[in-house]
């Protein structure tokens, strides 16, 4: 088995308030389905370290690092705008988040056909060079993506991100950067109104009008597979957002399980002929928390090669 699943030790306790969507129990509910499905006795466990500094410094302008530390709250909640709040322990939870990429690399580099998921929250696509938005504070991927860029030495990574929402964050950071390949699936017009035309060549977008359905994404999406293969990445990294499920009240679009195992089992093909099979997938957006546990089982048995049962 070669899949391992990391969890950072306070995502589960960053709470801003019972009635904001990104909640606890989304990381309790993944737990739920992975327990039910039987997959969580066959994954490994990982323990993620907090990232170091420098390595947030990879996605991040440091003043702007610098600044969230100061901000970090002593008691209370505070609002770094109007959907990103801070609690005393959300510093360190987006520390843990970001980390676990890092620790995802490492696994993932250090021998091959080797899958990760990494369950963790604060989410990260939202969040930009210098700004906190839409629920995230550091931009977990473009960590993970920077830091195998440079510890491995690799020259090419690829980011996937199929969250319902433009990853806004990410495209702001890696926009021009030829190391970086992103392919992006969103809902759109919709928040962050961001994401079409694209900034620069080294993104691909799959714009998706609210209403569409599995079947649709499938199509829009299928472009991606043969240029990353011709891009060649050493390694792929997905922004795994769930929120695109037909069941998430969150955005309109209707994807469901069997979607995301379907774009799970593409990326874990190409990964197959061009990156020895290595995968590092982070968890973004999905507030139905059902839809999440099953979604995150379907990924998880797609990313790993597996049929999904019905
Ligand atoms: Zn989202």
């Amino acid at each position: 088995m070669t899949i391992k699943i990391y969890r950072g030790k306070d995502c589960v306790h960053h709470d801003v308030s019972a009635e904001h969507p990104e909640h606890p129990d989304r990381l309790y509910a993944i737990d739920d389905q992975l327990l039910s499905s039987g997959l969580e006795m066959i994954c490994q466990h990982g323990d993620a370290k907090q990232v170091k500094r420098e390595n947030l410094a990879l996605a991040h302008d440091p003043y702007y690092v610098d600044s969230i530390f100061q901000r970090s709250p002593r008691t209370g909640v505070i609002w770094l705008e109007q959907d990103t709040g801070m609690t005393p322990i959300t510093l360190s939870a987006a520390l843990y988040a970001a980390g676990a990429g890092c620790d995802a690399v490492d696994w993932v580099m250090e021998g091959e056909d080797r899958q990760a998921f990494c369950a963790v929250r604060p989410p990260g696509h939202h969040a930009e060079y210098d700004n906190a938005m839409g629920f995230c504070l550091f931009n977990n991927i473009v960590v993970a993506a920077r830091y195998a860029l440079k510890q491995y030495e690799l020259s090419r990574v690829a980011i996937i991100d199929f969250d319902v929402h433009h990853g806004n964050g990410t495209e702001n950071i890696i926009a021009g950067d030829k190391q970086i390949m992103m392919c992006s699936s969103f809902q759109h017009p919709f928040y962050p109104h961001t994401g079409s035309p694209v900034s620069a060549s080294n993104i691909l977008s799959a714009p998706i009008k609210a209403g569409a359905t599995g079947e649709e994404f499938r199509k829009k999406v299928s472009y991606w597979f043969d240029a990353l293969r011709n891009f060649m990445p050493q390694l792929i990294l997905i922004s795994a957002g769930f929120d695109a499920h037909a069941e998430d009240a969150m955005g309109q679009l209707r994807l469901r399980e069997d979607d995301y195992h379907w774009i799970s089992k593409q990326l874990r093909n190409v990964a197959d002929e061009v990156c020895h099979g290595r995968i590092v997938s982070m968890l973004e957006g999905g507030y139905n928390h059902s839809a999440l546990g099953r979604s995150v089982v379907a990924h998880i048995k797609g990313l790993h090669g597996d049929e999904q049962s019905h």
